[in-house]
């Protein structure tokens, strides 16, 4: 009857605009492939398929593997057996646990990282993410929950999207485990990290991190992995592992796509 018709329900109209703007949106991510080949992620090189890397930059990333620290995952050297720490670990213990990586920061993790913060290549995440999740195998089997570590409102209104966050759900896709991308607040925003000396770091993440009403409840007991892209000191990790934990988190771990490592560590 033209009756019901006519009386279709606002959300239905809704849902009507919504699938015709995916529609669109949907043809021209089509128009756009067919028109550009999909690119390394690194060095542009043209590929086959998207979201991916060329033969040379794979053969270049470097994936993080056992030996390594079992706090901390810095690589060592040679294997020197199971549970060994490395220096850095027994001189200076972190507020978390343990933390992996999936990659060495280098060249091509820094484009990967680059593309994704600032070229809009979120189809990145997927890759990154599987390696994260790899990385942090021991880790996500232990955790309840994953926790982004925040940007500030105001990075995070220029960016519009929180590179954490979106790793932490790629990440988490395989395990089910939930993100709780508004259990932090950055409360202040920080100046960057890069360029300043390891106490500088430390000081200026001091207090720069809070968990938020929702939070709390969230966290509570919790077996927590925080996420991020890149490790470098340690110190934002850090700080916000205190802070979780501060609020009544049970244990909290640490899964970055990347970490800065000076060279092989010889174990003690
Ligand atoms: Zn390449």
């Amino acid at each position: 009857m033209s009756d019901t018709e006519s009386s279709a329900p606002q959300a239905d109209r809704g849902s009507i605009f919504a699938r015709m703007a995916q529609f669109g949106r949907a043809t021209l991510s089509i128009a756009l492939d067919a028109a550009l080949p999909p690119l390394c992620a690194s060095c542009r090189t043209p590929l086959g398929n998207p979201g991916g890397l060329c033969p040379g930059c794979w053969s270049r990333i470097s994936f993080i593997a056992p030996p390594y620290c079992e706090r901390l995952g810095i690589p060592f050297a040679y294997d020197p057996g199971p549970g060994i720490l490395s220096i850095e670990a027994i001189a200076d213990p972190p507020a978390y646990g343990r933390a992996r990586a999936a990659v060495r920061y280098d060249d091509v993790a820094r484009d990967l990282v680059h593309r994704l913060k600032y070229g809009d290549r979120l189809d990145l995440a997927t890759s990154m993410g599987r390696w994260m999740a790899r990385a942090g195998r021991e880790l996500l089997e232990d955790a309840d929950a994953l926790v982004p570590v925040p940007l500030h409102w105001r990075r995070l209104w220029g960016r519009r999207f929180n590179q954490a966050a979106v790793l932490a759900k790629a990440a988490a896709s395989n395990s089910g485990l939930p993100v709780l991308t508004g259990a932090l607040r950055r409360m202040r925003a920080t100046p960057q990290q890069v360029g300043l000396s390891r106490s500088a770091r430390a000081a200026n993440v001091q207090g720069a991190f809070a968990v938020t009403q929702d939070g709390k409840a969230a966290i509570y007991g919790k077996r927590l992995i925080l996420v991020d892209d890149v490790l470098t000191s340690g110190a934002t990790v850090d700080a916000c592992a205190r802070t979780l934990l501060r609020a009544g988190a049970r244990n909290v771990d640490v899964l970055v796509f990347a970490r800065v490592v000076a060279a092989a560590r010889v174990p003690i």
